[in-house]
């Protein structure tokens, strides 16, 4: 009975740890990152005390700890959420904060533990017990964390080849492989340390699993609900007291509006052509990689003889917000004719390039037809500097071929080159 309860509790933790963190990862282009970041931090100092402190008996006689069970595995579930709606660049952040503050903590743990002390009052005697427990498998976990990042995107990549779009079955995988692997590493680094035995390893490694599945089906349950249909509210703030405290962000926002198409928001063909070409040759001289995306939309001219320029008009604020939606934070979206946009992705190539326009192209033709009942497609050319070309203008005239091609197969489709290592595939069709 007190083990049912022990996994009842564990369910309902995983449940609200993931509601909430999800929440916060849905409402970054609200209130950015950061939100998402440091309460992934603080549950990762919760999770790795826990790890080392509480264990508890579950059915089967098996014995699990909370943290590592539901708080570690939830973690990594979300660093990989992260990474499939941003980019590996992104993930990078917390773990290298994560590793940071861990090892700064045990640093100042460190330093703390050499006070003299003194009671603080008669029955609340001094004690350096939770100090005591800022130790090394901290650090330990947070350096196989840094693995276990690494091997779950390789991974994730990877299963594209064996799943296709199964997106529950690929996460589930990754979770089950990474997790198996991080719980080997994590025991040997306790038992080195505390002296566990057997039992953690393989009751964790039991509880573990049934984690990854339950995370792996609230995961499937956020990207199809809440991110691929609603991701496009790029400009909406929200409204609380640091919005009216946002003097310089607002002097920024007007400044930077100077550069904004006035009918969608997107940058403007003159800051394309500043901006644009600037991120080109620099990407170039620095032997980074960035792909160059023309999106025109499909017989627009038609929608527009149809239901008139107004209803075109709104048409193309709303495409606009698809396309700024899918695209990452990190992308640029530029109105560059009438209803024609190029986004310039850093860090891009090959294949993921080819994924950004997928993306791109299936907002659009999803994106709600309003009273007009129209479907709404686009066409995109795709060329990546430096792989076609290093040059701005180079570069430019080969997505204009890639999205003549698309329009001549058929239109609402992608034309890109993958990387030479990777299928020769060229065409992505709708
Ligand atoms: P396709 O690209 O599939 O070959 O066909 P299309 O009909 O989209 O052809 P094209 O790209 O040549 O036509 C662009 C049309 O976009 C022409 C014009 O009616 C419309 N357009 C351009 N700028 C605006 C704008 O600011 N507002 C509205 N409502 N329509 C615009
Ligand atoms: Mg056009
Ligand atoms: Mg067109």
């Amino acid at each position: 009975m007190a083990e049912l309860n022990n996994v009842f509790l564990l369910v309902g933790v995983a449940v609200l740890y993931f509601t909430a963190l999800a929440a916060l990862l849905r409402a970054r282009r609200r209130i950015g990152l950061g939100a998402f970041f440091c309460a992934l931090g603080v549950m990762h100092f919760l999770e790795t005390y826990l790890a080392s402190t509480i264990y508890v008996p579950l059915p089967y006689g098996i014995v699990a700890s909370p943290g590592s069970t539901v708080l570690f595995t939830g973690k990594l579930m979300m660093l990989l959420l992260l990474y499939l709606r941003e980019d590996a660049v992104v993930v990078r952040q917390p773990i290298y904060g994560l590793l940071f503050g861990n090892v700064l903590l045990f640093a100042l743990a460190f330093v703390l533990r050499h006070h003299t002390l003194v009671a603080l009052t008669g029955d609340r005697a001094a004690n350096f017990g939770f100090l005591n427990e800022m130790g090394a498998l901290m650090v330990w976990g947070t350096a196989i964390l840094f693995f276990d990042c690494i091997i779950i995107i390789l991974l994730y990549e990877r299963s594209r080849a064996w799943l296709g779009n199964h997106v529950w079955a690929r996460i589930f995988l990754c979770g089950v492989v990474v997790l198996s692997f991080d719980q080997v590493a994590f025991y040997a680094g306790l038992r080195m340390l505390t002296g566990a035995g057997w039992p953690v390893l393989i009751g964790g490694w039991i509880a573990k699993m049934g984690a990854v599945a339950l995370y792996s089906g609230m995961a499937a349950i956020y990207l199809k609900y809440f991110e691929w249909q609603f991701a496009n509210r790029k400009a909406i703030r929200i409204l609380d007291v640091f919005d009216t405290l946002t003097y310089r962000e607002r002097y920024e926002d007007l400044l930077a509006r100077t550069g904004c198409d006035a009918l969608t928001g997107a940058l403007d063909r003159h800051s394309l052509e500043s901006y644009g070409r600037r991120a080109v040759e620099a990407a170039a001289a620095a032997g980074r990689p960035l792909a160059f995306l023309l999106i025109d939309i499909d017989h627009f001219k038609a929608f527009n003889d149809r239901f008139g320029h107004a209803a075109g008009d709104k048409m193309l604020k709303r495409i606009t917000t698809e396309i700024m939606g899918a695209a990452r934070l990190s992308d640029f979206t530029y109105r560059f004719g009438g209803e024609e946009f190029v986004v310039i992705a850093e860090g891009l190539a090959g294949h993921e390039a080819i994924a950004l326009g997928e993306r791109i192209r299936r907002a659009i033709a999803a994106a709600p037809a309003g009273d007009t009942q129209w479907k709404v497609t686009a066409s995109i050319g795709i060329a990546c500097c430096a792989k076609d070309a290093s040059g701005y203008d180079k570069l430019f005239e080969i997505a204009d071929k890639r999205l003549y091609e698309a329009k001549a197969a058929g239109r609402n489709t992608v034309v890109g080159e993958r990387a030479p290592q990777e299928s020769p595939v060229r065409l992505v069709k709708g």
